[in-house]
């Protein structure tokens, strides 16, 4: 059920340079299926008007009373700019949960592909799933640096510690195992049998076209496919 409540930001993280995680907390009635997203009502500061953002919740609906949202700052971004200069305990108005990015039960190979912040909803039902050994999840993720691979120290603990999990980090601007895009990839991963296969794409519109594109060529049907553009 779509709820609407004041939330106050109870803490803020610098990841990288450029991207921020906050938590704001929640009523403890309010919860979400991993892989939705929130609406944030955002002040213009210069023109004072109020617009809604959308961001995608990173957490786990299992912790009650709060919601983790993964923020790219972007120069000139009015959003961003409201998220720069924020203090602890500001207020937003929140509105959610909205999207219908969520766990194929049916399917049993669970491909997720993202660049950017678009891990946030991908990590939400990774942590929540991964679990359930009768899956298997494989996650790439694309950056340019190695200190732009978001949550990098977590995602290599779950591969430790699931043999169902395999993370997969890509560079495109540095020496690594493997580098270039998440498409140069991807064909030699998913093989031919593509019946049990979901497809997870979530990041920037010409990365999450360009994947599906890709995925459709090499002969994946649109119900396996689940993606979010964020613009
Ligand atoms: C369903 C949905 C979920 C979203 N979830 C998230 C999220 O979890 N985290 C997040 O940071 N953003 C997310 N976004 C994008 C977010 O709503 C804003 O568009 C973003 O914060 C930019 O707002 P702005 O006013 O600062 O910049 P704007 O002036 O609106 O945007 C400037 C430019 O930045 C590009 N841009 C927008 N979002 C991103 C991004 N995440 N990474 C790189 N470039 C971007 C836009 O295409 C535009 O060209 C989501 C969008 C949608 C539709």
């Amino acid at each position: 059920m779509v709820e609407t409540f004041n939330s106050k930001v109870l803490e803020k993280k610098q990841l990288t340079d450029t991207v921020i995680c906050i938590t704001l907390d929640a009523p403890k009635y309010f919860t979400f299926i991993p892989g939705q997203f929130v609406q944030l009502t955002i002040t213009n500061p210069e023109s004072g008007n109020d617009k809604n953002y959308a961001y995608s919740i990173l957490n786990n609906p299992k912790e009650k009373g709060r919601i983790d949202l993964c923020i790219k700052l972007i120069p000139d971004g009015i959003a961003s700019r409201v998220f720069k200069n924020m203090h602890l305990g500001d207020i937003f108005s929140v509105r959610g949960p909205f999207g219908r990015m969520r766990f194929n039960e049916r399917a049993h190979e669970h491909y997720f592909l993202c660049t950017g912040t678009g891990i946030a909803p991908l990590y939400s039902i990774i942590t929540e799933y991964i679990d359930r050994s009768d899956h298997s999840f494989k996650l790439f993720f694309g950056a340019k640096t190695k200190d732009d691979l978001l949550f990098y120290d977590e995602f290599s603990a779950l591969a430790e510690t699931h043999d169902n999990f395999e993370y997969i980090p890509i560079l495109s601007r540095e020496e690594w195992d493997k580098t270039g895009h998440i498409q140069d990839h991807l064909a030699s991963h998913i093989g031919t049998d593509l019946a049990e296969k979901t497809f997870y794409i979530c990041g920037r519109q010409e990365f999450v076209s360009e994947t599906v594109a890709l995925l459709q060529k090499k002969g994946v049907a649109n119900e396996c496919i689940v993606k979010e553009s964020y613009g």
